[in-house]
């Protein structure tokens, strides 16, 4: 019987050469790596370079050609290896603003190109078809089109791109048996309600609106099963089926239509704290397990139904940050009333992955005001027993000697202000909006300047603020108005002063609420010296978020 056992394991698991583990190659991937450049700061001259690198290292065995050319003249590159009869095309960054597949697909190309255990074996049965960047237009500038502004992944029918041309032709001289379709996904979609991020999403694409389970689309799964359980070890509970199931206008349904079922990969988001190049690491060891097993068997030992079974991905159930168990109080609602409030910091890949001269950071965006009981969250900030209450609003005067600048807006952000009115006569209204683009910066009010006679906000502050002497609230807003605020109706209570420190016009009857969905997260959390207290001497100032961040401390 043990025997049998034995005969049998040994049976549904043809022997693995060791350098083409998953674990082995998880380890071995950041020595291999051809560039070390994380992937959304790869240009198209830097991938460029690095493929004639490449042709250089590996001689005869390599073939680089530019299989055309993009809207704007840039070279796609296409590298062939490979001795087999069986040919897969694997193609990354159609949408030039979803690079971690990219430098992966330079990685499995040198790796086999270098001879561990069985590669040998992979590239005498398969010929393989490589573009590691379809979209060089978008890349440069970062964005999801090409420099038509077509979704090349919308082009399938019309081929009004150039870049989705050469994909279709590409097809037709190689007629593989199976495509590799790599893209990013939101970073913030999750693997269904789990509340974890999706990492990887799979999905075998169908080539018509049926689903019909073709011989090679039946291929397709098996891969997908093989992707999906190769890299769950390194990301727990982070592998989802990809939730659309036929787009008429795509390439991958009509690749598969024209008889390439192709493999969806899109890589999304990466738990907290870990690096977005583990993208890249997972797309590497995905790839290489994928095209041994396509080798050696067809990957005929994978079930389908685990690919089947995976979740689906679900969006806007992930935030940044959630602000959970707090009361808001609002302009429009200045009667405290228990709400979460969930923002997003929006900071791009390029600015994530700290690129020279990377994008800007935020704006932060509001997602939620209400019950947030299903989303998860990057950071969950416990609010229980604090008022949240809109950042302050203030104006400024144009004065003799010029104050208001980056430092100024530091300090102001420190005391909570969210938004500056700058009231400046028509000459001096030019520099002013120059002076204030200047300033701009994350965790900064916004400055809007306006006419030195528009209305000013019911808090006035008249130089750089120094720092408040105490927590409170009411010491704060002395420090921000020089006590002027004192003199306000209503000052005794928040609830009184909720519009005077939102600068709501006094005869709007009905002032738009400031924590709204798509609004910066600008926001003072209060603690409350007693139950049920309102009065600005009895709220301390715990925290102020300026478009989602603390400010700059004081130097
Ligand atoms: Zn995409």
């Amino acid at each position: 019987m043990l025997g049998a056992a034995v005969a049998s394991l040994l049976l549904a698991a043809p022997a693995t050469p060791a350098d083409l583990r998953p674990a082995t190659l998880w380890e071995a991937w950041p020595a291999r790596r051809v560039v070390t450049t994380p992937a959304p700061c790869l240009r198209p001259a830097a991938l460029a370079a690095a493929v004639r690198g490449l042709a250089g290292r590996h001689g005869d065995s390599l073939r680089v050609e530019t299989a055309g050319r993009s809207v704007e003249g840039r070279p796609v590159p296409l590298l062939t290896l490979g001795r087999g009869p069986r040919r897969v095309m694997l193609w990354s960054q159609m949408h030039g603003d979803e690079p971690s597949a990219t430098p992966a697909l330079l990685d499995v190309v040198d790796t086999l190109l270098s001879g561990p255990p069985g590669a040998g074996a992979i590239l005498d049965r398969l010929t393989l078809v490589v573009v590691p960047m379809l979209n060089p237009d978008g890349a440069e500038r970062h964005s999801r089109r090409n420099a038509q502004g077509i979704d090349v992944n919308r082009d399938a029918l019309v081929l009004a791109t150039p870049e989705g041309r050469l994909l279709k032709a590409l097809r037709e001289r190689f007629a593989p048996e199976i495509g590799f379709n790599l893209h990013d996904q939101d970073r913030r979609t999750t693997v269904g309600d789990s509340g974890v991020l999706s990492s990887i999403s799979l999905l075998a694409v169908s080539g018509d609106p049926e689903g019909t389970l073709t011989p090679g689309r039946a291929r397709a799964k098996r891969v997908a099963s093989l992707i999906a359980r190769t890299v769950e070890p390194f990301v727990p509970g982070g592998v989802a089926r990809y939730d659309e199931d036929w787009n008429p206008r795509a390439f991958g349904d009509n690749l598969t239509a024209w008889g390439t079922p192709v493999v969806l990969v899109e890589s999304g988001g990466i738990p907290p704290g870990r690096p977005l190049t583990d993208l890249t690491r997972l797309n590497y060891v995905a790839l290489l397990v994928a095209l041994d097993a396509l080798a050696s068997d067809d990957a005929a030992g994978e079930d389908p139904a685990l690919y089947d079974g995976l979740r689906r991905n679900a969006d806007r159930l992930f935030v940044d940050v959630l602000l959970a168990g707090g009361r808001v109080v609002q302009p429009s609602a200045p009667e405290p009333y228990p709400a979460d409030v969930g923002f997003d910091l929006l900071d791009d890949d390029a600015a994530a992955a700290g690129c020279p001269g990377g994008a800007a950071v935020g704006p932060s965006r509001v997602r939620e005001v209400g019950d947030g009981r299903l989303l998860a969250a990057g950071r969950r900030v416990d609010a229980a027993g604090r008022l949240l209450l809109p950042a302050l609003a203030v104006s400024v005067r144009e004065s003799p000697r010029p104050w208001l600048d980056g430092f100024a807006l530091d300090a102001l952000a420190r005391l909570g202000v969210g938004r500056v009115r700058w009231h400046v006569p028509p000459e001096r209204r030019a520099a002013a909006i120059a002076s204030a683009v200047a300033a701009a910066g994350p965790g900064r009010p916004t400055v809007q300047v306006v006419d030195a006679a528009a209305r000013a906000c019911a808090l006035v502050a008249r130089s750089r603020p120094s720092p408040s002497a105490a927590t409170s609230l009411s010491a704060t807003l002395d420090a921000l108005t020089a006590r002027g605020w004192r003199a306000l109706p209503a000052s005794s209570s928040l609830g009184g002063l909720a519009r005077a420190l939102a600068c709501v016009d006094p005869g709007d009857p009905a002032p738009a609420p400031l924590v709204v969905p798509d609004a910066r997260a600008s926001l003072i959390l209060l603690r409350p010296s007693a139950e049920g207290a309102l009065e600005p001497e009895r709220l301390e100032v715990e925290a102020v978020l300026v478009d989602g961040r603390p400010p700059a401390p004081s130097r």
